[in-house]
């Protein structure tokens, strides 16, 4: 029989979310386990700025989010290391005149965000669970079981063999999340039929510390900052399409890709000279009905994936983070336990609505693009163009893009 230890909370899954709240929870004096399926080793940053050194999976951070990673001590080790704010962001129609531009001088922010690679703030929130002893890591562990005890406790049963026993089990694990499936949370989702190529590129022209997105019919497609030099300059794409057109653009040479890329960007940043490995992802929309049950909550995307067009995902992610830990440290403050319902449905309420209205809105953004109808390309850039004119209006947008409303 397998020894039991027991938890005041147990996070599965140490992505960015599950790391960011295990950190957050243990400061608020709760004893934390992590359970990870992958091994949990720092890795050797490369410090090149070369197209092969840069991770392909990148993250627009709002400033919300990078507040969050400030409080739990990550963001100095991600700054140490790089990141590229930018200060401007440009969208617009490839089927029309609509165009609209924020600045962050408009907001008197100093920036509207900051370009991070996934693989760093990972590694900067890495660093802190080490330095912190009332957290356990138990990496290269799946969760395979858990079972809910008559005393309202969880019993988990992990691949290793170890047995945990907690009030909170919180679901961190990611889009395919075994906690929403072992729990059986019921989930709305469906396929965008769209696939995502991301990869790094290096551009005739600077990116002028701005975002780029121009909306396609076949889907949006932008060109995120990366630090550079005077000489080279570096972006990363989410290009979004059609699923069947986005295979043979992930097959075809670096050549043909670079000359796609320049056609399909309207050269907005020049010729795409150059493009690292491409990787592409079936993009879905999942939402689960409710993220908590006694004893159970889901964060991040174990509870919603959206869809990448306005990178709002591990913002979503991480302002889910601050609201869960804030209100279990509330409940603790008050002597509740963390995993009581009425603590876990005031998450919930925080949430849900923000989180459902963001989705709305991507959908509809995602919907009102691909339309070949004259009307409706009328209606979208006599709106962008319309929201461009109006400063409140446009203000409140970027408000709340930035996590700031
Ligand atoms: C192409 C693309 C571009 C994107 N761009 C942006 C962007 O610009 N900005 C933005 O905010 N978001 C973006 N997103 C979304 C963002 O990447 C995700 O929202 C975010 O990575 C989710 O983080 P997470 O910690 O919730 O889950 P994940 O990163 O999926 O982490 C889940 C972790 O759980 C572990 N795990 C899974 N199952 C188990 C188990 N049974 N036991 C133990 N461990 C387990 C996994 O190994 C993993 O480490 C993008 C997404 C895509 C597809």
């Amino acid at each position: 029989m397998p020894a039991t230890s027991r938890y005041d909370a147990v996070v599965i899954g140490a992505g960015i979310a599950g790391s960011a709240l295990a950190i957050a929870l243990a400061r608020g004096g709760l004893e934390v386990a992590l359970v990870e399926a992958r091994p949990l080793q720092r890795i050797d940053l490369p410090v090149e700025l070369e197209l092969g050194a840069f991770d392909q999976r990148v993250s627009a951070l709002t400033p919300a989010s990078v507040r969050l990673l400030e409080e739990l001590g990550a963001w100095p080790l991600v700054e140490a290391y790089r990141h590229c704010a930018y200060r401007h962001m440009a969208v617009w129609d490839a089927e029309g005149t609509g165009r609209i531009e924020f600045d962050c001088a408009e907001l008197q922010a100093p920036v509207l965000g900051h370009i991070v690679e996934n693989r760093v703030v990972v590694d900067s929130l890495l660093a802190v669970l080490d330095a912190s002893p009332a957290i356990r890591q138990l990496s290269t562990s799946r969760l395979q079981a858990c079972e809910r005890q008559a005393d309202g406790d969880m019993l988990l049963s992990l691949d290793s063999g170890d047995q945990l026993r907690t009030s909170l089990l919180v679901g961190a694990d990611g889009a395919l999340s075994r906690v929403r499936e072992l729990c059986a949370f019921s989930t709305r989702e469906w396929d965008y039929g769209h696939a995502a190529i991301v990869a790094t590129i290096q551009t005739e022209r600077p990116h002028a510390d701005t975002a780029w997105q121009r909306f396609l019919p076949s889907g949006p497609l932008a060109f995120l900052p990366l630090p550079g030099t005077r000489e080279t300059h570096f972006s990363s794409i989410v290009w979004s399409l059609d699923s069947p057109l986005a295979e043979p653009l992930v097959g075809c040479s670096d050549a043909d890709f670079c000359a796609e890329l320049t056609r399909a960007s309207e050269a907005c940043l020049g010729q795409v000279l150059a493009v690292g490995p491409r990787a592409s992802f079936p993009l879905r929309q999942r939402h689960a009905r409710d993220y908590i049950q006694p004893g159970v909550a889901l964060v991040g995307d174990a509870a919603h994936t959206i869809h990448p067009l306005a990178g709002q995902g591990i913002n979503l992610g991480l302002a889910d983070v601050a609201a869960l830990a804030g209100e279990v440290r509330s409940a603790a403050a008050r002597g509740l336990s963390p995993g009581q319902l009425e603590v876990l449905a005031r998450y919930q309420r925080q949430r849900k609505g923000e989180n459902l209205l963001m989705m709305g809105a991507m959908e509809g953004f995602k919907r009102l693009f691909e339309q070949q109808s004259l009307p409706l390309r009328w209606l979208r850039n006599a709106g962008m163009r319309g929201v461009g004119g109006v400063a409140p209006l446009k203000r409140q947008l970027m408000r709340h893009a930035m996590g700031i409303s």
